[in-house]
């Protein structure tokens, strides 16, 4: 019954919305549409009724804002 996370977990503390390699993330970077701030990320979900399921999170890759897949 030892079911409590242990305290090596402690150090993930920005999570990226997917634990993918850096390849994958860059091959969703480049498929996805970016969006010059956190604003307009959340904009474009709201008028395609998506934003209750997805989120706006900042790519270092391509240094602007993707939406999270559902
Ligand atoms: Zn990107």
């Amino acid at each position: 019954m030892r079911r409590l996370a242990s305290p090596t977990m402690k150090r993930a503390a920005r999570n990226p919305p997917k634990r993918l390699g850096r390849e994958e993330r860059e091959r969703m970077c480049t498929r996805k549409r970016r969006y010059s701030s956190q604003g307009d990320a959340l904009d474009a979900a709201l008028l395609a009724g998506v934003e209750r399921n997805r989120e706006a999170y900042f790519c270092p890759i391509c240094r602007q804002w993707h939406l999270t897949s559902a």
